[in-house]
């Protein structure tokens, strides 16, 4: 059972240090009790009281490990239903199927597909982070070289899928070191996976025909001492997987069921042979709730958006993206080189530095730090006026840079030309375009 907020308060140093961010320990205790918080937010807990609120503090649906390094995934530990209630934490994994059925020119296409689709985007960098391997042969040998061959040529995170423990076994003979997911322990099989994913710490799934059947497998793995599971509720039909995915996590959340407290894993591969319609199906589960996709092919046309949903909806919502503040020099700026100025909300940045490099003159960017608020809405908000934008100008060391004192503000920003003068002395302020589109133009009269 979860401790309520005021049985974690009993338990707190109740010196209302402020320094878990929050004015007293009664608050820190409901936000902690609500999932808002994190037990180690607070500096001076016991490490008697630690072991009782791990309880409270854990969140209702586990998080799960994937591989090792800088390319483990995390899955899971989510807290909340909606992502406007706080954030969504761990971002969905995507993975490519290759099966041990497949020639070598197809698995070497799709190793190619998982290592081509990769992407920049305001700073992030999206990408599928997991190789789903699947036998189909039967073949333990086979499947061990392929796991093998995807091992030694990709950084992908491994799924070991089948549901033969010793074609399981074959597989991670080849890639025990990097913890795969063992994909799955069902009834049929279940002390045999359970036995291999505890020998080699791994994670493992546990897959039924239905939520009855995948609760009393979490069950049987968690008596065998096993935590780090995946659940697949076994629903191949779009309505049902969607159906699934949220009476998971409803009952994880507000029930508090604990036997599907897990993240899910759902094989889009399996539900539909048409690609497009696979990728809306994911576009769902992406949404609601699922911890892994499981995709049976990457396109670029469909794996592109299907990454930018994916950042858009795991992003918290209460802070904007941001650029961290500073001169950025676009292109080898040099003494005589335009100066221009804008916030530090991340797409004004990628897009106003994107138009700059495109006029091909080289040119200093300031990004002043505006709490990631666009031009105008920090105008708005009085943290892109003279009086802010003045100072820092002063201390961004753009002076030591160029020659002249000429600076180009957004043309939204144009109520402060005047202001920033005053701010300024010895600048001169130019109104630069409204709109990213026009700077390249605007550029191109630039004289020093
Ligand atoms: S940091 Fe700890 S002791 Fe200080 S107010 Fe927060 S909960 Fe209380």
């Amino acid at each position: 059972m979860a401790l309520t907020g005021i049985e974690i308060f009993k338990l707190l140093p109740k010196t209302n240090c402020k320094e878990c961010g929050v004015p007293t320990c009664l608050a820190f205790a409901m936000n902690l009790a609500a999932g808002k918080a994190e037990l180690s937010a607070c500096p001076y807990v016991s490490e008697e009281a630690k072991a009782q609120l791990q309880e409270a503090s854990a969140p209702p649906i586990r998080p799960i490990t994937i591989g090792v390094g800088d390319n483990a995934l995390k899955v899971g530990g989510e807290t909340v239903l909606f992502r406007h209630e706080k954030r969504f934490e761990n971002p969905t994994g995507v993975a490519i199927l290759i099966k041990d059925s497949m020639d070598d020119s197809e698995v070497d296409a799709r190793l190619g597909r998982f290592k081509q689709f990769q992407y920049e985007r305001v700073g992030l960098f999206l990408r599928p982070e997991l190789v789903a391997v699947k036998d189909e042969s039967g073949d333990a040998a086979k499947f061990e070289a392929l796991v093998n061959k995807i091992t030694q040529n990709s950084d992908a995170g491994i799924i070991l899928m089948s549901e033969n423990p010793d074609i399981l076994a074959a597989g991670l003979k080849a890639c025990a070191d990097k913890k795969p997911l063992l994909y799955a322990a069902t009834k049929d099989n279940l002390d045999k996976v359970a036995g291999l994913a505890k020998e080699n710490s791994c994670p493992v799934a546990a897959k039924g025909s239905n939520l009855d059947e995948v609760a009393d497998l979490t069950n049987k793995l968690t008596e065998a001492g096993l935590n780090d599971i995946v659940i697949d509720s076994g629903s191949r039909t779009v309505r049902q997987a969607f159906e699934d995915q949220v009476i998971i996590r409803n009952s994880a959340l507000v029930k508090k069921f604990k036997p599907l407290g897990f993240p899910t894993i759902v094989i889009t591969a399996e539900m539909t042979d048409d690609p497009m319609k696979e990728a809306v199906i994911a576009s769902m589960l992406v949404a609601k709730y699922a911890g892994i996709v499981v995709l049976s092919d990457f396109q670029g046309e469909s794996l592109f958006p299907l990454l930018v949903e994916r950042m858009n909806i795991y992003t918290d919502p209460q802070r904007p993206l941001a650029t961290t503040e500073g001169i950025y020099e676009i292109g080898d700026p040099g003494e005589n080189s335009p100066v221009l100025i804008t916030t530090n909300f991340s797409l004004t940045y990628f897009i106003v530095s994107g138009e700059i490099e495109g006029s091909k003159i080289p040119s200093y960017l300031l990004v002043m730090d505006t709490e990631g608020l666009s031009v105008m809405t920090a105008w708005a908000a009085g943290k892109f006026v003279s009086d802010a934008i003045g100072p820092f100008v002063k201390k961004s060391g753009i002076e030591d840079k160029v020659k002249h004192r000429k600076i180009v503000i957004p043309g939204y920003a144009a109520a402060e030309s005047g202001g920033l003068e005053e701010e300024l002395p010895g600048w001169e302020v130019l109104v630069g375009p409204r709109e990213g589109a026009n700077i390249q133009a605007y550029l191109k009269t630039w004289k020093p």
